[in-house]
């Protein structure tokens, strides 16, 4: 996919955004997004990958203003958003728009395509009933849905078409970008090609920038320009999305790229007590006074420095286009830049270590 051409301003910059969740008393809070920055300029996407659990959603909750921000900032259109009042809010979601996974969650069931639609044209008041519909056939008919449909209710279409709908009404109010968090992930494999098409396709039209969340790297190798790589809160790779494929440079990555589903329970049970909270007072990936690297514990790499101190994202030296790239791993350096090291296997089959390591 061929860049487009970009204004200097990021449509959207996050800066050094850090996220917590308030847990039982004497509990530290649980620190979901821990110091990530990213931006995104108009007309791209950037595909933000990472396993279950690793902050995509809360980041791109705290876009749209509903995740608890502890520190850092986000601006859209050069302006701080971050605390950013209702009113402003509602003014925001003019030209910021979410697609969710499940289209359910957004779209009532007791309500027909056609109110959905018109929602928010609604909210904005920019139009009468009659523009009103007539954008709403257009919309429809813009993501291959037959006319018929703002008569009926979501309960009659099957997942893509409902996803389908998801985005037309994301769409209403021209957006300029679109926070898509995993939005073909409960679809067939068939399905989910058709829909990352369309997406794509939309933006090809109407220039919109995408925040792609997603939890495995193929799903946005297609239609991201660049891949954020989430792994417990921090990022643990940036690039351009081709030179991340072509030749990952965090363990993380290479695991994730190798990453098949699991078939051993015993291995994905070990995987399941890794992301376990540490009962002990030492602190744990997630929690604020974690210092080492997150991925130290399940890294075929570590050394002891992965343990005591956190790895810096740093730009990557003698890759493809190292120019944008970069890491966060004390061991990027050291291996070889030239030759990537050999990939991992896959997260999960190494044996479970031990809290203590
Ligand atoms: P992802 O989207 O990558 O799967 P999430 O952003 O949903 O990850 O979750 C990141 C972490 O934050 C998880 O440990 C999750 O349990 C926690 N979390 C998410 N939302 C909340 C919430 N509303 N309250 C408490 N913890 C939350
Ligand atoms: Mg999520």
């Amino acid at each position: 996919m061929t860049h487009q051409s970009t204004t200097h301003q990021p449509l959207l910059d996050v800066e050094d955004l850090t996220v917590e969740f308030r847990r039982r008393r004497r509990t530290p809070p649980l620190r979901a997004v821990d110091g990530v920055s990213l931006s995104i300029a108009a007309g791209e996407t950037v595909g933000l990958v990472g396993e279950s659990g690793s902050g995509k959603s809360t980041l791109g909750r705290a876009v749209l203003g509903l995740s608890p921000v502890h520190s850092g900032r986000i601006r859209f259109e050069g302006r701080d958003i971050t605390h950013a009042s209702p009113r402003t809010r509602r003014e925001l979601s003019a030209r910021l728009q979410v697609v969710f996974q499940d289209p359910y969650s957004s779209l009532n069931p007791a309500r027909t395509i056609g109110q959905a639609l018109a929602e928010p044209l609604m909210v904005h008041r920019r139009t009468d009933q009659r523009q009103a519909r007539e954008r709403i056939r257009t919309m429809l008919e813009r993501v291959g849905m037959p006319p018929d449909t703002a008569h009926r209710y979501p309960g009659q279409f099957s997942g893509g078409q409902r996803q389908r709908i998801a985005i037309a009404r994301a769409l209403m109010l021209e957006p300029r970008l679109v926070i898509c968090d995993e939005p073909v992930s409960a679809l067939d494999l068939s399905i989910q090609a058709q829909v990352m098409n369309l997406l794509a396709d939309l933006q090809k039209d109407l220039g919109l920038s995408y925040l792609f969340i997603a939890h495995d790297l193929p799903v946005v190798r297609h239609l991201s320009h660049r891949i954020v790589v989430l792994y417990r809160g921090r990022v643990m790779e940036s690039g351009p999305a081709e030179a991340v494929y072509a030749d990952p440079v965090h363990p993380y990555t290479q695991a994730l790229l190798a990453a098949v589903p699991e078939p051993d329970p015993r291995a994905q049970r070990a995987r399941t007590a890794n992301r376990m909270p540490n009962p002990t007072a030492t602190p744990t990936p997630g929690e604020p006074a974690f210092a080492g690297c997150v991925f130290a514990r399940r890294c075929p790499l570590v050394v002891d420095l992965c343990h005591s101190e956190r790895p810096h994202l740093l730009p990557v030296a003698g890759r493809r286009s190292s120019g944008d790239r970069a890491v966060a791993c004390h061991r990027s350096t050291d291996l070889h830049p030239a030759h990537p090291p050999t990939p991992v296997r896959p997260t999960g089959k190494e044996a479970p270590c031990s809290d203590s390591a």
